[in-house]
């Protein structure tokens, strides 16, 4: 392609919609466009990163044996309230674009395909000799997103790999889960990408297991927590750790203390001069189910341990059938405004103990009576702890379980896991932390939608039995631009070579001097011809605006027909090191090609970790 001939608009200085480092880079170099809030424009450099990262994942997919297949973008609401998912997309997390159509029928933007796949395989798969059968598909999704954000990574309208499976049983999900894994890995090898596997919640589905891979990058959303003997990582939302041991307590006798001014646990710590693994911290938070009914859960928890909100959700679905609900519709810390609703008089907040009054909820329809009381493994074997004492400027101290206070039945592990903890597979080792870009996730589903949807095959003995599942997927639009993230200095982009939109530019410094045209005409012709795929910049610009432009785009290889013509030869210069080499001219395609293999082969061998 000829620049001269190309939409190539690249801008000098950052524009102030982006935040982060891909994203600048990505509007400067004119690869993307916003059109809406979440919603961008892949101009042609762009769409030809993304054909390469797609045509990876193809491949590695198709290696594995999956077939490819195209669903509708536009799916009926029949199918997820089959599913029981419409109420939890459309009301409760409500990222899900839907509406109705002139004939009265609701509609949805797929923002995910589980419904949609599990209707086919209703209809299409009878027998277990039929199985297993993996179809996957690449296609734009669509999530009104609560905050989109960084371009292309937090996008409403985005461009995914979802590939779903369907198993006799168990044994053969984990397959190819596993052939997933390796798949996934070859994948953002072959990228060039810098990534960790780490165990990933799977939500209250349960399930045997979900794993994200995450490119290393700070401006990664998610945090990991991983050890360095590589054989633990996790996503923090998920991950598991032995927390400091308690400092014993000094206080032997039950007492009610006068504590003014302490609502945090520092400021008690502080002024009790203890240590805070010997606090009983009480947390409140509330729960609507998706009955409607909203539940108020109190959590004990060590001291100096933190909630972690994914894990009490999970917790808050187990328990739901005792409240009626299936899932969950919100859970919060309920503020002055929220508490107004439902208390009948002002909670003694910062003050709770973990046997506060019922008394405090009003009776009333929709709300539950009693406090959820769950008691966090971190302080189940506390003794002679201090807590609240349900009056505002008082704590006790020196209490205990069974004595002082009845112990929750529900005993839970809700505790957040934090870098510095140490490892359960090995004490010894510590977690650290990095952040993460989720570019791709694989899941085992088991049987949560063919069982709601009623999709059954007939086993070797004949009976029925619903649809053993997975599902794997891949952020093909996040992927490309966290490799921009990932890898880039300060004169602009530096793509891996695999997925880069061309191989390499070829420049002429000034497009008045006859032999310079001719011999960057002709090594752009003979370079195409060769596979290498080349931009040619033919513009009417200064020598140093194209080179600045090469640089920004990011270009692997850089070819400028200059001075060094008069030997005979052209200047080559690597984006990546800025080495540059003077190579004679009739040598340049061999080595270009064997530089671009060198390049996507060291990747694939990477690949292994
Ligand atoms: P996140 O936690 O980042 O919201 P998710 O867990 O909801 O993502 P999945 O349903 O697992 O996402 O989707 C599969 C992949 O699609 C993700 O691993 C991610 O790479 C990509 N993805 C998800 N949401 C977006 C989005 N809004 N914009 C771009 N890519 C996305
Ligand atoms: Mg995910």
């Amino acid at each position: 392609m000829r620049l001269s001939q190309m939409l190539f608009v690249t801008l000098r200085e950052d524009p102030a919609e982006a935040e982060i480092p891909s994203h600048k880079l990505l509007l400067r170099a004119g690869y993307i466009r916003r059109i809406a809030s979440g919603i961008y424009a892949y101009l042609p450099l762009m769409k030809r990163v993304l054909d390469k990262v797609s045509q990876i994942v193809r491949e590695e997919m198709n290696a594995t044996g999956a077939q490819e297949l195209l669903l509708p973008a536009v799916q009926p609401a029949e199918l997820w309230k089959e599913s029981g998912r419409w109420d939890t997309y459309t009301q409760a997390e409500g990222i899900m674009f839907a509406f109705t159509d002139r004939q009265e029928r609701e509609v949805a933007l797929g923002p995910t395909h589980e419904e949609v796949i599990t209707a086919i395989a209703r209809d299409m798969i009878r027998s277990y000799r039929q199985l297993p059968l993996h179809l996957y598909q690449i296609q734009t999704k669509f999530r009104d997103e609560i905050r989109p954000r960084f371009g292309l990574m937090r996008g409403r309208e985005f461009i995914m790999k979802d590939g779903y499976s369907f198993h006799a049983d168990e044994a053969s999900l984990k397959q190819t889960y596993a052939d997933m894994d390796q798949a996934y890995r070859n994948m953002f090898s072959r990228c060039g990408l810098r990534f960790l596997p780490v165990e990933a919640d799977s939500g209250a589905i349960g399930g045997s297991g979900s794993q994200e891979f995450m490119v290393l990058a700070d401006a990664g959303e998610d945090e990991v927590l991983f050890t360095a003997d590589g054989q633990y990582s996790a996503n923090t939302e998920k991950a598991v750790s032995l927390p400091p041991d308690a400092v014993p307590s000094t206080f032997k006798q039950y007492e009610k203390l006068d504590t003014p001014n302490t609502p945090t646990i520092e400021s008690l710590a502080n002024f009790l001069k203890c240590s805070p693994t010997q606090i009983v911290k009480n947390v409140l938070y509330q729960a609507v189910y998706d009955n409607g009914m909203t539940v108020l859960v109190l959590v004990s928890i060590r001291g100096d341990q933190d909630v972690n909100e994914v894990k009490l959700t999970n917790e808050l679905v187990k328990l739901g059938d005792r409240f009626g609900g299936k899932t969950l519709l919100a859970l919060t810390v309920p503020d002055a405004d929220a508490q107004q609703k439902w208390a009948a008089k002002p909670l003694p907040l910062g003050y709770l103990s973990p046997a506060v009054a019922d008394s405090y909820i009003a009776k009333q329809d929709k709300v539950h009576p009693q406090f959820l009381r769950l008691l966090d493994k971190t302080a189940a074997d506390l003794q002679n702890f201090v807590t609240g004492a349900d009056e505002s400027g008082f704590h006790v101290v020196g209490a205990n379980w069974s004595k002082e206070f009845v112990k929750p039945a529900d005993v839970v592990d809700v505790r957040k896991a934090r870098p510095g903890d140490r490892a359960i597979h090995d004490p010894k080792q510590t977690l650290q932390s990095a952040r993460g870009i989720e570019v791709g996730h694989i899941f085992q589903l088991g049987t949560k939608y063919s069982a709601a949807m009623g999709a059954t095959y007939t086993n070797e003995q004949g009976e029925e039995k619903p649809l053993v599942m997975g599902c794997y997927g891949v952020g093909v639009s996040r992927l490309a631009q966290a490799a921009v993230e990932q890898n880039h200095d300060k004169d602009g982009i530096v793509w891996p070579v695999a997925i880069a939109p061309y191989h390499a530019i070829v420049i002429m410094p000034n497009i008045a001097d006859a032999t310079q045209v001719a011999a960057a005409e002709k090594l752009y012709t003979d370079l195409n011809a060769a596979g290498v795929e080349t931009l040619l910049d033919d513009r009417d610009e200064r020598a140093g605006v194209k080179f600045k432009d090469a640089d920004l785009v990011g270009i692997p290889f850089r070819v400028v027909t200059g001075r060094s013509l008069q030997q005979g030869k052209v200047e080559v210069v690597r984006r990546a090191t800025k080495e540059s080499q003077e190579i004679p001219l009739d040598a340049v395609v061999s080595t270009l090609k064997q530089w671009i293999a060198d390049a996507t082969q060291s990747c694939v061998a990477k690949g292994a970790g």
